[in-house]
């Protein structure tokens, strides 16, 4: 097989996994330079993009104030804050905190809502059924998920894996937006309303929010479904497939 046709192969594969429609290869040999043909390899264009959605800039802490979460100088630090961390009745039950995991030099962040069981027994994000699925769909966009910095909103796992509420998700995020400032990503994708909501500081829907190029600190955000929720709904896979794609080029572009 040549290197085209191999690569369209594999393209093909990860549409598949994600719940894309069958297509039939042309026998004529595709090249390389074909819109699409390539994960990675989608010629970004800023008028492909969405439209511009919301901006959300919250002030950033002063490194000289009083707040340890401001004047810790890495993830690792925040970490360990997240480790003590009291802040609100989550700390009760967890085993282990989540802080988030993945390299300090990522371009892609990914947030989701909250640790479930196996995260909350490991102490890592998006582990179990939900995490495989992210780490195909990260695959599907050419981004193994070692270059991905994950992590959620509240970093305790809420009691049978209910929503976190309205006072555990504002005890608790100050921790993610330190985690953003450290990282300053290129991209972030927020996966389920939760996520989307806090990161954009707003109630609409996650239906609403999908296909804009929203704005945290200015960095560009990208709203898609939460892993555990196509688990559920394989129906949402395909417009999960068109979302993280955006990601891909804005990262590209
Ligand atoms: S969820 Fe966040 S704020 Fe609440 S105890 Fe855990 S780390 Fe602290």
């Amino acid at each position: 097989m040549t290197n085209g046709r191999a690569l369209a192969k594999t393209y093909l594969e990860q549409q598949r996994l994600l719940g894309g429609d069958a297509v039939i290869l042309p026998t004529s040999e595709p090249t390389p330079e074909t819109p699409g043909l390539r994960p990675g390899s989608v010629n970004p264009k800023p008028e492909d993009l969405p439209p511009p959605g919301l901006s959300f800039d919250p002030p950033s802490g002063d490194l000289f104030a009083a707040d340890p979460v401001q004047q810790t100088r890495t993830l690792a630090d925040v970490a360990t804050l997240v480790a003590q961390c009291t802040k609100c009745k989550l700390c009760e039950a967890r085993t282990n905190t989540v802080p988030g995991e993945g390299p300090t030099d990522a371009r892609l962040v990914v947030v989701g809502e909250g640790p479930g069981r196996t995260e909350d027994e490991t102490g890592r994000p998006f582990v179990g059924k939900a995490g495989e699925l992210l780490t195909k769909i990260l695959g599907a966009i050419d981004f193994p998920r070692e270059q991905v910095f994950i992590c959620n909103v509240v970093k305790c796992r809420p009691p049978e894996n209910r929503l976190p509420q309205y006072d555990e998700i504002a005890a608790c995020v100050p921790y993610l937006y330190r985690q953003i400032d450290l990282l300053q990503p290129a991209v972030i994708l927020a996966m389920g309303g939760t996520a989307a909501q806090t990161l954009l500081n707003t109630k609409q829907s996650l239906g609403a929010l999908r296909n804009q190029v929203h704005r945290f600190r200015g960095i560009p955000v990208i709203v898609t479904y939460h892993p555990a929720a196509l688990l559920r709904n394989p129906n949402w896979k395909r417009p999960t497939w068109d979302d993280v794609r955006i990601a891909r080029r804005i990262l590209d572009s």
